[in-house]
């Protein structure tokens, strides 16, 4: 038995994390995962998630009992408010069904094999798709695909600008079926940093709603891109506030508490009256419990306190402005660096998207060639389409993260 079962490729960014770790070289850089890093280069537990844990441990009367099916409903309330915004009419009219997952990657999980069963791609084409940005995050394909809906690629970014590919966007979102599903990185697009302004936004939202498309978000960096909790909400609450767009939100904690490994994260999904969100919430109940029965308690205690204790409240506001601070200070320090240090060619004319790019990822605009050069002679770990994690840069090693993309830009 399993004589056939073929050799499975390694996760690409799972293979750089083991190649960095097993690299020996003292000025090694892991540019590779999508974690966030003080400036030492290690983890960082926020102070706000320190302060709850504190309490959490403090307190006797709590227990090790299951949660329910979909979650603590203290969670998933204040996760709602969170990203629709505390005054949402979704919400106060009941519209929303909010449901706790396996962080973002669960949510989407969740939210894809709820579509796959109940959306009539019948009247979308007969099609059963789902546009995603070109390029994404790898896991899209995987998670599509793995219930049956294929991954149909919409273009994005765009080599010559090193920006947002508007035209080749709208371009398919007004030539797609109608009632087409899209999936839209709500802000800090991943990989590219890419994201639209918020006059695009509004264009592009005028498109889903005079095609009929639904709009499959994913929030994995909420608080990530501009420091903001309520700025980074800004296209899905646009969204959902026009009403007519069918909207669904996959909502991740891992970056924004840096609750990475505790897996905590959410599903909202919006509909038009209270008694069809009943009946969705009631069959996301139906899917989460032949999956996983319930989610797990810690994380969602952790992220109920936050959100709900004023003094955690004012802390975490803090600790995110923290992390995002830090990193556009990175992109401030490496393009200095690579325009008045190095002078170093670039590839979209100038390097002026390092510090346009939005949230924990740069596109640097290399190509494959030059990648494989920073990775093997400078030991800088990094993927393949010149993705580097801006989190991974330090004040320490910019400078040396600078020369070698300078190397790598003139070979
Ligand atoms: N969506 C996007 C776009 C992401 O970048 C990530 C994290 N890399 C996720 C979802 C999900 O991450 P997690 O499951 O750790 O919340």
């Amino acid at each position: 038995i399993f004589s056939d079962v073929p050799q499975a490729p390694p996760d690409a960014i799972f293979k750089l994390t083991a190649a960095y770790k097993a690299d020996t070289y003292d000025k090694k850089v892991n540019l590779g995962v999508g974690a966030y890093r003080d400036d030492d280069g290690k983890p960082w537990v926020l102070p706000s998630v320190k302060m709850a844990k504190r309490a959490l441990l403090e307190n006797e009367d709590i227990d090790h009992e299951y949660l329910g099916i979909t979650g603590l409903n203290e969670f998933t309330s204040s996760a709602a408010k969170l990203i629709l915004g505390s005054s949402s009419e979704a919400i106060s009219e009941k519209r929303v069904s909010s449901v706790q997952t396996i962080s973002g990657t669960g949510a989407n999980h969740l939210g894809a094999v709820f579509l796959n069963k109940f959306y009539p791609f019948d009247k979308a084409g007969g099609q059963r798709q789902i546009y995603i940005s070109n390029p994404t995050w790898a896991n899209h394909k995987a998670i599509f695909n793995s219930v049956g809906i294929k991954p149909v690629d919409y273009p994005w970014y765009d080599a010559k600008t090193v920006g947002l590919d508007f035209e080749g966007l709208t371009k398919t979102l007004k030539e797609a079926p109608k009632q087409s599903v899209f999936l839209l990185h709500a802000c800090a697009h991943n990989p590219t940093g890419v994201d639209p302004t918020k006059e695009q936004w509004k264009q592009i939202a005028d498109l889903f709603e005079q095609q009929g498309h639904y709009a499959f978000f994913d929030c994995a960096y909420q608080g990530f891109a501009s420091g903001n909790l309520d700025e980074d909400a800004y296209s899905v609450r646009l969204f959902i506030e026009r009403r007519t767009i069918p909207v669904l939100v996959c909502q991740s904690f891992a970056k924004n508490a840096g609750l990475y490994g505790e897996r905590i994260g959410a599903l909202h999904i919006v509909s038009t009256t209270p008694e069809r969100a009943a009946a969705v919430t009631s069959q996301l109940s139906v899917i989460q419990r032949s999956e996983i029965s319930n989610p797990p308690a810690f994380g969602a205690r952790i992220v109920t306190m936050i959100l709900n204790e004023p003094k955690l409240w004012d802390q975490w506001q803090k600790d995110v402005t923290t992390m995002a601070d830090r990193i556009i200070s990175m992109r401030k320090s490496l393009h200095s660096l690579l325009v008045e240090k190095y002078k170093t060619p670039a590839p979209g004319g100038n390097w002026d998207h390092i510090l346009k790019q939005i949230g924990m990822f740069t596109f640097l605009g290399l190509n494959e060639k030059q990648c494989a050069l920073i990775v093997n002679e400078g030991h800088i770990y990094m993927t393949s389409n010149s993705r580097i994690s801006m989190a991974g840069l330090t004040t320490k090693n910019v400078e040396y993260v600078a020369s070698w993309i300078d190397k790598a830009a003139r070979s």
